[in-house]
């Protein structure tokens, strides 16, 4: 009697076999190798416990598939029409063609990063983009690192280290993806001093909190969740002015760096880095890839002698941002700059984009893609950490969804399988479609895609 461990294959005969011998050419002898061995080996496991022996065809194809999957570059591109502008699962902002260019530039070849050609001297990373942030929000002064929460973190302990920070009770809070503020200040090393109560605060409630340990006042801004009814707030001036009398600088965490006018958009009122200026806050603390629309970035703004102080910080290093971003941030101030903005940066295209534009869009959409499809009424949310609940008035194709495709949710994993994978949005049993999110030049892409996913072929 044989044992059923003679029923595996050699490594070798794995290996020779045409198909394995495809993928040593497309990837490497060794790491193909380690991955057959790990095959064999788990199914000695499978033996071991009572198990059968693979068939050797399956097995190949076990390999092939792992290495296809596992050895591909990523991320993938996928087709956004969830009508979530800030997809923070989808990469949060696209970049303009402008920042990615600059992006490639950066890449593929050496760049005068930290080089001042005039001297030949070294030079800073941070000069030229500080000074496009002063322009764009009237910040006196500038830096920029590798996110926001980096940005917060790196400002609290150079600030306010070994010292006390009053935050209102409402905003001691989490903003996503575990970062707590009272976590947060703990680990830059600030002590926590609550005050007011979650709904209402007032200015009085932090100057009688300010002691001699006092390091900073800190007023985070409510970016994903919102509180109604009985409330209250100070104005960040207000702050700025009981911190004055105190000699306490007012830090002020934005979230999202906002440089438009949202109430222009029908949306409720998202702060803006330039009204932080203008208020007087000592640092303000907001994202590159949230409302700005550009990489991600942690951008600090305000008072130069603050700033200084930030840079310097030992952390400061630690959170450095790099070339390929700082040159898409560039990129993507320069459109504010120009005033070229909502054109250019998709984020913006996508918020000033109209309701009557998007039906007519829907209508072309539902034209392509038959019966079963409909245009409806809908709203485009922001998403991605600003203006929580708030939406956009928008027009989606809907889809019905027959037993054949198993349903709604059968049709959106359908559609993310794809060549391309397309990520929808669910409602009431139907797969919308929301043409906000999805640029013209995708637009084709998308229709070949969900007929694929419909009708089990390309019509196109
Ligand atoms: C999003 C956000 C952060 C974190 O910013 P990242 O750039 O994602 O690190 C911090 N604070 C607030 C208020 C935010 O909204």
């Amino acid at each position: 009697m044989t044992s059923p461990f003679q029923a595996l294959p050699s490594v070798e005969r794995v290996l020779s076999d045409e198909r394995v011998q495809q993928l040593i050419e497309a990837y490497s002898r060794q790491v193909v190798t380690t991955l057959v061995r790990s095959h064999l080996d788990s199914a000695r496991k499978t033996i071991a416990g009572g198990g059968s022996p693979p068939e050797f065809d399956d097995l190949v194809e076990a390999v092939e598939s792992q290495a296809t999957e596992q050895w591909t570059s990523w991320p993938s591109h996928v087709i956004n029409a969830t009508g979530v502008i800030l997809h923070t699962n989808l990469g949060r902002a696209p970049l303009s063609r402008e920042s990615a260019e600059a992006m490639q530039r950066a890449a593929l070849g050496y760049s005068d990063l930290e080089l001042d050609l005039e001297s030949g001297r070294r030079g800073s990373r941070q000069a030229h983009i500080s000074r496009l942030v002063c322009e764009v929000t009237g910040a006196e002064a500038a830096m920029v690192v590798n996110n926001n929460a980096s940005a917060v973190m790196l400002g609290l302990a150079a600030i306010a280290d070994g010292k006390e920070v009053i935050v209102s009770r409402g905003e001691a809070v989490e903003i996503g993806g575990g970062f707590r503020i009272p976590d947060v200040l703990v680990q830059s090393g600030a002590r926590l001093v609550e005050v007011g109560t979650t709904n209402r605060t007032y200015a009085r409630d932090f100057e009688a909190a300010i002691t001699p340990d006092t390091g900073a006042i800190l007023s985070v801004h409510a970016s994903n969740f919102k509180v109604i009814g009985f409330t209250n707030a100070p104005k960040l001036s207000e702050l700025v002015e009981v911190g004055a009398r105190r000699n306490v600088p007012v830090l002020h965490d934005l979230g999202s760096g906002c440089l438009f006018d949202t109430t222009e958009y029908g949306l409720a009122y998202e702060p803006r880095p330039q009204d932080s200026v203008e208020a007087g806050v000592g640092l303000g603390f907001f994202s590159g890839d949230k409302l700005l629309g550009g990489p991600q970035a942690g951008i600090i703004i305000g008072r130069k002698d603050l700033v200084d102080v930030v840079a310097r910080h030992p952390l400061a290093r630690a959170v450095r941002i790099d070339k390929l971003s700082m040159a898409a941030l560039a990129a993507t101030l320069l459109h504010y700059i120009r005033e070229e903005a909502l054109d250019k940066v998709p984020v913006w295209r996508m918020m000033a984009m109209t309701a009557g534009e998007i039906e007519v869009r829907a209508g072309k959409w539902q034209r392509a893609l038959g019966e079963g499809a409909a245009v409806v009424e809908a709203q485009s949310a922001i998403g991605g950490g600003s203006l929580p609940g708030e939406t956009l008035p928008s027009w989606c194709v809907a889809v019905d969804c027959t037993e054949r495709v198993g349903g709604a949710d059968g049709l959106a994993k359908r559609l993310r399988s794809g060549d391309t994978p397309v990520i929808a949005r669910i409602e009431d049993e139907r797969v919308l479609l929301d043409p906000r999110t999805v640029p013209p030049e995708e637009e084709e892409r998308l229709l070949d895609m969900v007929k694929q996913a419909l009708f089990g072929g390309s019509n196109g």
